[in-house]
């Protein structure tokens, strides 16, 4: 018998997430991913330590780098993505602040849409700053074409989050993808929201997909954990990118050319950011990502068809002033949503309750299935009201242009039974 769906990319996405990338003969026969619970692994000799860091063998030195287990899911994932390579790292602002440090540096700028994750958001706008890396913030996401004011030569990425949050704009990435390779500028996603199941970024042109496995691909709240993932398709060499040119030329005479320019946006990451910064996922917490992400495609239908079921109630609900859910036809995404999530839009939703603030307030108060948290992409129901949270201290026109009011709750439906989530959140709506 030959076991073989560890390295079988043709094999169906819920067979991937349950097999790919991990060869149980390679880790004396044991069934379940192995925890590598040592922080250094030893070099044998001379020959196999050069061999490592020439990437002609596979494996570990210093967990910093690298970890059997941490490789595991960064080949699962990497399958799942249709990608050539990942890193894990310890959270997803790790991943998406490597990833921005690994595309840009002092002078550079960096485009993005605004209705971001909070945290994202805070990055470009006034911690990158301090470094001389500019945010720049389109201001009308909807028109593509207007994206192009913000693109010069200094332009190192497109920043984008296809889900937006918390108002669930939906963006048409291949138009976004398309202008941004017409000034040879990489697109990058957050895919958090998505997950590869729901949304597949690299089929669309994106050029790197970044999580927060903290949130749907764990699934179940019990860790911080962070992946970035490269199609392997864009070519860092084009001109725009002297880090990459000098990249290469420091390696090039110990690394095989070939082999070093195969994604080597990923192999920059990791040697430079990785290394210098230290945001190393620990095999433990890779370990609970793999897990959770054994069940990834049944939790998100699960999801979506709670989340639509949900979304549905609550339009026709008297004390609902707005549902923005792009699942419904009254969403001005709901055609844009069919054609680039035909699983369904995502979990998260956000709705306005008649009666301002104090209204809401008492929703948050009154709902006992659904918990009052900013995490999102539970297993269980969750409710914030983003105003005094994810998006406190922001002012109230920034928030209107994210979607944010006062009266304003975000909900990430849990996969609990549907008919008690409908219950509940009427039962809180009542007076
Ligand atoms: C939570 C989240 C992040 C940040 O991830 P952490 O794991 O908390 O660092 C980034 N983007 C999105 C969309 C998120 O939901």
């Amino acid at each position: 018998m030959s076991y073989e769906a560890f390295k079988d990319n043709t094999l169906g996405f819920t067979t991937r997430q349950l097999h790919a990338g991990y060869n149980p003969s390679e880790h004396f026969k044991a069934k379940a991913v192995p925890i590598y619970q040592t922080a250094a692994f030893e070099l044998g000799d001379y020959e196999r330590c050069l061999r490592l860091f020439k990437y002609e063998e596979e494996g570990d030195s210093y967990v910093r780098f690298s970890n059997p287990t941490n490789r595991v899911l960064e080949k699962r994932i990497s399958s799942l993505e249709g990608g050539s390579a990942a890193v894990s790292l310890a959270s997803g602002m790790a991943a998406i602040s490597d990833t921005f440090l690994t595309l840009a540096k002092s002078g550079d700028n960096i485009v993005s849409v605004p209705t971001l994750y909070g945290g994202t958001t805070t990055l470009l706008q006034k911690t990158l700053s301090q470094y001389g890396i500019e945010g720049r913030f389109i201001e009308d996401p909807d028109d593509v074409q207007s994206y192009s004011k913000y693109i010069d030569d200094r332009t190192k990425a497109l920043y984008i989050e296809a889900l937006g949050n918390p108002g669930m704009n939906v963006l048409d990435v291949d138009a976004i993808t398309d202008l941004a390779h017409s000034y040879g500028v990489p697109v990058v996603i957050d895919n958090t929201f998505a997950t590869p199941y729901l949304f597949r970024p690299f089929e669309h042109g994106v050029d790197i997909a970044c999580y927060s496995a903290t949130k749907y691909l764990s699934g179940h709240g019990v860790n911080i954990a962070g992946i970035v993932t490269e199609s392997g398709k864009f070519n860092f060499r084009n001109g725009r990118f002297p880090q990459f040119d000098e990249f290469y030329e420091e390696f090039k005479d110990w690394i095989d050319a070939e082999t070093l320019e195969k994604e080597i946006f990923t192999k920059r990451l990791r040697i430079t950011y990785l290394t210098d910064l230290g945001a190393h996922m620990s095999p433990q917490t890779a370990f609970y990502v793999l897990q959770g992400m054994e069940t990834l495609s049944l939790r998100m239908d699960r999801h979506v068809s709670n989340a639509q079921k949900l979304a549905e109630f609550l339009d026709s609900h008297e004390k609902v002033t707005e549902v923005l859910y792009p699942g419904l036809k009254s969403s001005p995404y709901y055609e844009l949503a069919k054609k680039y999530f035909p699983k369904g839009p995502g979990a998260i939703m956000s709705i306005r309750v008649k009666g301002g603030r104090d209204a809401a307030l008492k929703v948050l108060e009154k709902v006992r299935i659904f918990d009052y948290m900013t995490n999102v992409g539970d297993a269980k129901s969750l409710i914030v009201h983003p105003e005094s949270s994810t998006h406190f201290g922001h002012s109230a026109e920034e928030n209107a242009k994210a979607g944010v009011y006062p009266d304003s709750l975000r909900l990430s439906v849990g996969i609990e039974d549907i008919d008690d989530l409908i219950r509940d959140i009427d039962q809180a709506l009542s007076d």
